[in-house]
């Protein structure tokens, strides 16, 4: 039996609800999307709830499923996959919080949650701080995309059992971080020590002198909020026998791949943002099935639509996914499974997440095809597949590529 390579396309927020605008159908319905159709009648379909029927998925504890991991057992909280995503290779036992550098006042008042949304500058910033000695803590600090920061606390005894720093409103002073238990006291006081002394070094730091001379607010705080432990989890690779990488623009998918042992491709172009380029992350794939039995391309652009409310957009977003897929299925041999899907709904008219179940296709050569034509949630919930769960996934496609192990004698 000859393993295939599997390709697995995640298209973030995709789910949808039918929309009065679109006629009483979804985005996907009300798109026209040769290729994605084309996948969906030459393979088996059906919808996948990410987590569980009704349960409206975050992308961090959806792609856990995804890939095999109960969110349940090893969810810690986003901080340490987005501090991964934005490469501090964390170690078990770290933890890790999210942050913002923020301007406050001399009393450390917030006077902008987002420093003004800063853009430029960050990585000075992040230098400055980095390496910080707290006591026996030290604090690895790395910059995000515009204003947002990933903090890591390093050394013994460290627990996430402590409150947020971030006061979220405007006027309010920077929290005091308390222990949830009497364990997480050096913790708390390490992250205290980190408001007071990184507070010192922003409001010195020449970017923020630069920033005050042109009348930008500056960034001379960092506040930060949902402290988790690093998960210690059995990468994929071990556990699927197979090698794998994962290519995406987002810092939390990215810390995500990593932390369940794929490589990371970096691709020119991937913003994760609308902008991105999706041809050169078709491309790249293709180009990591040569060395890899899995690759994972995740799209970020279906969700932001979804949390805008703009069907206008998301129906374009749908468009260039699938010519996306055209382009992929001209390059594509009979040694690839591919399987598309999404890691939850995020419809239009909520603005959020929801738990409306996704579409799931796989196709390929040996795979069973169905009845399905076209690649949307209504035609989906008539599929072969029926209706999984997240964590069923890895398995449907370890079968269909001849990856799976016989359980039992
Ligand atoms: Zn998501
Ligand atoms: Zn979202």
């Amino acid at each position: 039996m000859d393993a295939r390579k599997i390709l697995l396309v995640i298209f973030d927020g995709l789910g949808d609800r039918p929309l009065t605008e679109l006629g009483h159908k979804t985005p996907l319905e009300a798109t026209p999307k040769p290729n994605l159709d084309w996948f969906a009648s030459n393979g088996v379909n059906g919808l996948v709830d990410p987590i569980a029927p009704g349960v409206a998925a975050g992308s961090d504890t959806s792609h856990l499923a995804l890939f095999g991991y109960d969110p349940k057992e090893v969810y810690t909280g986003r901080g340490p996959f987005e501090a991964a995503g934005v490469g501090i290779d964390m170690e078990p036992g770290d933890i890790a919080f999210r942050g913002n550098f923020a301007s406050v006042d001399e009393d450390l008042k917030l006077t902008d949650r987002r420093a003004g949304r800063i853009r430029e500058g960050t990585e000075e910033l992040a230098k400055a701080l980095d390496g910080l000695k707290l006591g026996r803590i030290k604090a690895n600090v790395r910059e995000g995309t515009e204003h947002r920061v990933a903090v890591v606390l390093r050394g013994r005894g460290l627990s996430p059992k402590v409150t947020d720093t971030d006061p979220h409103e405007i006027g309010e002073t920077i929290q005091e971080s308390k222990p949830l238990e009497s364990a997480a006291r050096v913790t708390a006081k390490a992250v205290n020590a980190f408001t007071q002394q990184s507070y010192k070094i922003l409001k010195a730091h020449p970017v923020n002198r630069a920033r005050v001379a042109k009348g930008e607010p500056p960034a001379n705080a960092i506040v930060l909020r949902g402290a988790g432990i690093f998960p210690d989890l059995v990468p994929i690779t071990e556990r699927f026998h197979l090698t794998a990488a994962g290519i995406a623009g987002v810092a939390l998918i990215r810390g995500m791949f990593r932390t369940f042992g794929m490589d990371v491709i970096d691709v020119r172009g991937a913003t994760g943002g609308l902008d991105t380029d999706m041809i050169a992350k078709a491309d790249a794939a293709m180009d990591a099935l040569r060395t890899h039995d899995l690759v994972v391309l995740h799209v970020k652009a279906p969700d932001l639509c979804g949390h805008d409310g703009k069907a206008s957009e998301k129906i374009r977003v749908i468009e260039r996914m699938d010519a996306m897929m055209g382009h992929l299925k001209a390059m594509l041999s009979t040694e690839v499974v591919v399987a598309l899907t999404a890691d939850h709904s995020t419809p239009v008219a909520l603005k959020d997440h929801s738990g409306d179940p996704v579409p799931l296709t796989i196709f390929g050569e040996g795979v069973r095809v169905d009845d399905v034509l076209n690649f949307d949630e209504r035609s989906m919930a008539h599929g072969a597949l029926g209706r999984l769960r997240g964590t069923d996934v890895m398995n449907v496609l370890l079968n269909a590529s001849n990856r799976m192990e016989k359980y039992g004698a």
